[in-house]
């Protein structure tokens, strides 16, 4: 067949015969949420291996990695103090506890909480409750209001607490790690509220000094087992060469299902490969896919696969991260590392008459992204994207990560899921990496370390990634 003929027949097999909704629906149904450390996750990893195996994909296996777990335990949160109240609250995964009994303290509120609130406030923070919003300032990259920078300055400044507003109206709690689990676990006790809580609160502060009680008792897991799931798709010509996609299956445990962050991502990647595998041999290079685990406590999975691969991680020419596939409409190729591969990536995606915009930044991310699965690759100087959505904000029509409507919230469930968007992702993804696996030359060169370094700087990320403990300069664990 020649390479238009199998375009077409892949375009149509993934119109026409589409898994990727009832795989994510099955696996939701059957197994849940898949958070981390659980019997949902150890099943969801069990049934995606099995896909991966039935689908045709050469090599198919799992490959386990170690990390800090954290399991979630009794959370009470009230208002002692100008009124007493309970207050409704869940802890962020990776959260500290209280001593037995609980603790108390007065609270301050820093709005958004980035680095220039806390600094703003440095004297006014040691032994407070700390509240800060899900959100950033306009202009600035998601990454320096990320809610791991967020803990990491509070304790740094001296709170004894952190409770998370969300920033959209609505009722609900936004959840989210606030540490990085490859390496450690949360220092102090931080709570998410809902913006609604949030009003509550501020608006007793206006009357004075506002008293709350935490007693919350967490669970710590050292040596907690993940897995990715991996599988090859080899190419005729540069076998050792990659063209790497990957995406997240683990998700939050505040609801039943976390279906589309990223579990819907991971199914329209497996639908991709299924397709593709159909005409394996026919590619110049080896397209690979990836099952990441546990992208929620901060990149976890693809952490470890960068760690675990340290010897031919060079051979990925590219890395595609879907943590987003399917998820909004108008696909949109965000560009992470480095800025100048829009330009080729612009001429393939013109070149192949593929339905995408192209870009270095969304709304949320003037800079990279880094806290995703993409991270480590990025940090390795491997060129990487991330698939997302510009129809985004028209969908949510709020603030912050839109959180009113689905990630990282309870409604994050299988009826916000578009099926003809999923199909419309799952094509253009078929045909991105086609067109990269038959190249003879990659897009663009590999950044190098002083290039990424430079680029951490350029962006102002290195002290948010102190903040977030992530910043290890001599660790293949993501620079
Ligand atoms: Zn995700």
């Amino acid at each position: 067949m020649e390479s238009a003929d199998i375009r077409g027949t892949v375009a149509g097999d993934l119109w026409t015969n589409s898994k990727a909704y009832e795989n994510t629906e099955y696996i939701v149904d059957h197994y849940g949420n898949r958070f981390m450390g659980t019997e949902s996750e150890r099943k969801a990893k069990d049934h995606i291996l099995a896909l991966f195996k039935a689908y045709g994909l050469e090599n198919p296996h799992e490959e386990p990695y170690r990390y800090c777990g954290w399991k979630r335990g009794p959370c009470k949160v009230e208002m002692i103090s100008p009124v007493q109240r309970e207050i409704w609250a869940f802890a962020h995964p990776h959260s500290g506890s209280t001593p037995p009994g609980g603790m108390e303290a007065e609270v301050i509120d820093l709005g958004k909480g980035v680095q220039q609130d806390f600094e703003a406030n440095a004297d006014k923070i040691k032994g407070k409750i700390v509240m800060v919003t899900t959100g950033w300032y306009p202009g600035q990259s998601y990454f320096l209001g990320h809610r791991v920078g967020k803990h990491g300055w509070t304790s740094d400044f001296g709170g004894v607490a952190l409770m998370i507003r969300n920033e959209t109206p609505g009722g609900l709690i936004e959840t989210g790690t606030i540490a990085t689990g490859y390496r450690n676990t949360g220092e102090i006790p931080v709570v998410g509220l809902s913006f609604e809580t949030g009003a509550f609160i501020e608006r007793q502060l206006k009357k004075g000094p506002v008293k709350v009680r935490i007693d919350m008792q967490n669970e710590v897991r050292p040596d907690t087992v993940g897995w990715n799931i991996v599988g090859d798709i080899t190419g005729a010509k540069y076998p050792e060469r990659k063209v790497l996609v990957g995406a997240h299956f683990d998700g939050h445990d505040i609801g039943q299902e976390a279906a589309s962050d990223d579990l819907l991502g991971a199914m329209v990647m497996l639908d991709v490969a299924r397709a593709l595998a159909k005409f394996k041999g026919t590619s110049k290079r080896t397209m690979r896919f990836v099952a990441f685990g546990n992208e929620e406590c901060l990149t976890v999975g693809s952490i470890n696969y960068v760690a675990q691969h340290e010897n031919d991680i060079k051979n990925v020419d590219i890395m595609i991260n879907g943590d987003g596939l399917g998820r909004w409409p108008n696909p949109f190729l965000c560009v992470n590392n480095p800025p100048e591969l829009v330009g080729p990536l612009s001429r393939l995606v013109e070149e192949w008459k593929i339905d995408a915009s192209v870009g270095v930044t969304d709304s949320r991310n003037p800079g990279w992204c880094t806290s995703t699965d993409n991270h480590p690759f990025t940090m390795q100087g491997i060129p990487t994207m991330v698939i997302s959505g510009r129809g985004r904000a028209s969908v949510i029509g709020a603030a912050g990560r839109g959180a009113a409507v689905r990630d990282h919230t309870i409604c994050d469930t299988m009826d916000k899921i578009d099926t003809f968007v999923i199909k419309q992702y799952a094509i253009l993804l078929a045909e991105l990496i086609m067109a990269l696996a038959q190249r003879d030359e990659p897009l663009i060169r590999h950044s190098t370390q002083e290039e990424v370094l430079e680029a951490l700087r350029k962006y102002g990320y290195i002290d948010a990634l102190k903040a977030q403990r992530r910043w290890h300069p001599d660790s293949i664990l993501g620079i």
